[in-house]
């Protein structure tokens, strides 16, 4: 697969659960902007450090293989603490599930060389045909632009209730401090 799908399906899950969490009447989304870059910066990662065109450079890429995704635990872990504040193990786990996600993609369009280079062995095949490939980047894009609008939205009515909140407690505090013999009856 292409390297929009690999950073955008990450982005597209986590934001739909950010989505999940608003609708739910919480108080602040669970993945912020720069979280979710992060988690798309991981599911992308593999081309990113190992950038090729075909598949038979896929199969000897460092980056798709199962020692890549043991080593970039630590990283991620690394990385999750040290920007994914306030929830860096759930962040790190995601950025790794994203560096997981990509492996499985693209076992599934062409195969990975997952103990390269101690062998070639295949592993996965070519399920995904080509087309397939652009409609799926198409796909993500469109999904995470709707999400990162519906996200918005859903922030700023939470927002809107917030201020009806503490207006309508303000404004039922003052009622209550005002003298008796000033209020109307
Ligand atoms: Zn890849």
């Amino acid at each position: 697969m292409f390297v929009i799908t690999h950073a955008l399906a990450p982005v597209v899950v986590t934001n739909a659960l950010s989505a999940l969490q608003l609708t739910r009447a919480s108080t602040s989304r669970l993945f912020t902007n720069a979280q979710l870059i992060m988690i798309g910066i991981a599911g992308a990662a593999p081309d990113l450090l190992s950038p090729h065109w075909k598949l038979s450079a896929r199969l000897q890429s460092p980056t798709h293989t199962i020692w890549f995704l043991l080593g970039i635990y630590p990283v991620c872990l690394l990385v999750g603490r040290w920007l994914g504040q306030p929830r860096p193990w759930l962040i790190a786990h995601c950025m790794w599930l994203a560096v997981l996600l990509h492996l499985i993609c693209d076992a599934l369009a062409g195969g990975i060389a997952w103990v390269y280079p101690l062998n070639q062995e295949i592993l996965g095949g070519q399920y995904v045909p080509l087309p397939l490939w652009f409609l799926s980047d198409a796909g993500f894009f469109a999904i995470t632009v709707f999400l990162q609008r519906w996200v918005s939205a859903l922030e700023m009515k939470r927002d809107g209730e917030l201020l009806m909140e503490r207006h309508g407690s303000k404004s039922s505090l003052s009622f209550s401090s005002t003298p008796r013999g000033m209020r109307s009856s």
